[in-house]
C-alpha cells in the first residue's frame, strides 16, 4: 500500500491494462456525484489515458443487518444519480443482487476490461474488507481514495486521544481545506459504452417491489420521516440553513424540538459531502456561536470518530478503550445489577424508564434517534446488563439494525464514548466506576422530556 497523495493510496503494485477500454470506480460509500474526490481522481485518471469512464456501484443482500431500511435509504438516491451521470456524459450501473441465486463478483467482471480501479477508502464496516478482496482479484492497479471529511485521513499520523488532541491541529489545517472544491470533467464520454454486467432500473414506483424481492431483513421498515438522495439531503440542509442553524447552539440539546441538522444519515451514505455542507454554514446567516457548534459537531467530533476507526482496529470492541476505563471495568465487573433487562425488552422499549423507551421508540420509527438521548440510551444499558460485553453488543446491534446513520466511524466512537471512550474519568459509581454516568431523571430536567416523549408516541409502530 503506497499514500500517492493525501487522499489517494495505491492498494497494490499491478501496472495498468495498457488494453483496458475505459476507467472503473466502483463507488461504494461516496454515493454522490460532486464534491467526492473518489470520482474526480477516477475522471482525472480516465483523462489523463484518454478513455471515458464507467461508475459502478452494487447492492448486496448480505451485508450485517441488510433491511427494507436501509436498502430503501440507498435505492433513493439511484434514480437521481443515474440522470445526473447521464448530464456529465458518465455510464453509471447500478446492480441490485437480490438473493444467492443472482449473479455475482460484478466488479471483478468490469474489471476485466478496465485499465484500472479506483473505489472509496471508508474506515470501518465492510468497505475494507471488499477493497482487500478486490485487491487479492484484481490484476490492475487499485487506487482507493478518500472523501470522508474536510480534512484527508492521512494529515493525522495516528489515533488522537479526545477531542482536545485533535481540535488545535483541525484548526491550524482548516484553512487550507475549507476551500470550494473544484470539480473535474471527464474528456471521452462514456453512456455508449457496452458493459457485460446486470444494471438495475430503479425508479420512485418501482423501490418498494424491488425491496421486497431482496433476501433481507424485512422486519425493519422503511423511516417514516428520512428519505434517501442528495436532492433529499439538500433539502434538509436548506431547512437547515434557514431555520434551525441561528439557534443550534441552543435548541441541539431539546430532543422535543427539530433543533439540530438530523443529516448524519445523508453523511453516512455519501449523499451530501461534509464539505458542502461546512461551507454552506461558514456562509449562512447565522450567529458565530451557532455556526462553531455546529462545525465543531461535523468536523472536530465526526473527524475524531474517523481517525479513531482508521487508527485503532479494535474499534468494533470494548479493547478499543483506554486504560482508565479497562482498569474501572475489571474494579466493577461483579458489582450487582439493580436491574437486567433482554435483548428482546430492549429492542421493543419496554423498560421501567419512559424516556429511554421513547428513545428506542423514536429510533425503531424514523431510523433515527436525537444526540442528546442517545448519549442516555447507550449510558443505561451498560446499568441494566450483565457484563459489558453484553452491553456494547447489545447497543451495536441495535444502533447498527434500526438507523440509518448507524454502521459508521461516528456509531463505534458514539456507543464507545458511553464506555469513556474520548472522555475522561468521573466520580466514582456502581457499575460504572469512573465512566460518567447519566440518569434520565437528571437528564430528562434538562429538557422537555414529557412532550418529546408524547410525540415519539404519534410515531406508529413497526408492524
Ligand atoms: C450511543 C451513540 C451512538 C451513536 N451512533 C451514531 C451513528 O450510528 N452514526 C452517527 O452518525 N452518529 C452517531 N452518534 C453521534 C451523534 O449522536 C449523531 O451524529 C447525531 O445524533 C446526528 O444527528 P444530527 O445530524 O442532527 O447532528 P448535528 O447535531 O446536527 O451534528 C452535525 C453532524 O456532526 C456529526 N456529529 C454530531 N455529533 C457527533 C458526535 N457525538 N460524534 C461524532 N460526530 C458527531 C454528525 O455527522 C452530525 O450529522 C452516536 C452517539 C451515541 C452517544
Amino acid at each position: 500500500m503506497k499514500q500517492i497523495s493525501e487522499r489517494v493510496q495505491l492498494l497494490n503494485d499491478k501496472s495498468p491494462n495498457n488494453d483496458g477500454k475505459y476507467v472503473l470506480y466502483w463507488m461504494q460509500m461516496f454515493k454522490r456525484t460532486s464534491h467526492n474526490d473518489a470520482l474526480k481522481f477516477a475522471i482525472q485518471a480516465a483523462n489523463e489515458r484518454n478513455l471515458p469512464l464507467v461508475v459502478y456501484e452494487g447492492l448486496k443482500f448480505y451485508y450485517p443487518w441488510a433491511s427494507d431500511r436501509i436498502h430503501t435509504f440507498i435505492l433513493e438516491g439511484v434514480a437521481e444519480k443515474r440522470k445526473a451521470f447521464e448530464k456529465l456524459g458518465i455510464r453509471y450501473i447500478f446492480y441490485l443482487q437480490k438473493d444467492k441465486n443472482s449473479p455475482k463478483d460484478t466488479v471483478a467482471r468490469i474489471a476485466k476490461d478496465a485499465a484500472l480501479i479506483v473505489t472509496d477508502d471508508f474506515p470501518c464496516f465492510i468497505i475494507p474488507a471488499h477493497n482487500e478482496a478486490i485487491v487479492k482479484k484484481a490484476k490492475i492497479p487499485v487506487f482507493a481514495v478518500d472523501s470522508n471529511g474536510v480534512i484527508p485521513l492521512s494529515r493525522f499520523e495516528k489515533e488522537e486521544y479526545a477531542a482536545y488532541t485533535i481540535r488545535p491541529k483541525i484548526k491550524k489545517m482548516l484553512g487550507e481545506y475549507l476551500m470550494p472544491f473544484v470539480e473535474e470533467k471527464l474528456k471521452v464520454k462514456s453512456l455508449n459504452l457496452k458493459i457485460d454486467c446486470p444494471d438495475t432500473e430503479v425508479t420512485e414506483k418501482n423501490i418498494a417491489k424491488l425491496v421486497a424481492e431482496c433476501d433481507i431483513d424485512h422486519s425493519v421498515k422503511p423511516s417514516q420521516i428520512y428519505h434517501g438522495g442528495t436532492a433529499n439531503g439538500r433539502k434538509r440542509l436548506k431547512k437547515f440553513l434557514q431555520e434551525i442553524l441561528p439557534d443550534y447552539d441552543e435548541a441541539r440539546n431539546k430532543p422535543e424540538k427539530d433543533g439540530s441538522s438530523r443529516l448524519s444519515s445523508y453523511l453516512h451514505f455519501g449523499f451530501l459531502s461534509p464539505l458542502e455542507i461546512a461551507l454552506a454554514v461558514k456562509e449562512a446567516e447565522a450567529p458565530q456561536k451557532s455556526k462553531d457548534a455546529y462545525l465543531e459537531e461535523l468536523i472536530v467530533r465526526r473527524e475524531l470518530s474517523y481517525n479513531f476507526t482508521r487508527f485503532n482496529e479494535n474499534y468494533d470492541s470494548l479493547r478499543a478503550l483506554p486504560a482508565w476505563v479497562q482498569k474501572t471495568m475489571r474494579e466493577h465487573i461483579d458489582d450487582k445489577r439493580e436491574i437486567v433487562y433482554s435483548l428482546e425488552q430492549l429492542e421493543k422499549g419496554e423498560t421501567a424508564d419512559e424516556l429511554w423507551n421513547a428513545a428506542e421508540r423514536e429510533m425503531l420509527a424514523t431510523g433515527e434517534m436525537h444526540n442528546y438521548v442517545r448519549m442516555l440510551w447507550g449510558k443505561n444499558v451498560i446499568g441494566w446488563t450483565r457484563t459489558y460485553e453484553e452491553a456494547f453488543a447489545i447497543l451495536e446491534h441495535l444502533n447498527n439494525k434500526y438507523c440509518l446513520d448507524g454502521r459508521n466511524p461516528n456509531s463505534y466512537a458514539g456507543i464507545l464514548w458511553c464506555f469513556g471512550k474520548h472522555d475522561r474519568p468521573w466520580m466514582k459509581r456502581p457499575v460504572f466506576g469512573t465512566i460518567r454516568y447519566m440518569t434520565s431523571g437528571s437528564t430528562g430536567k434538562k429538557f422537555n422530556a414529557k412532550k418529546y416523549i408524547e410525540w415519539t408516541k404519534t410515531l406508529a409502530p413497526e408492524e
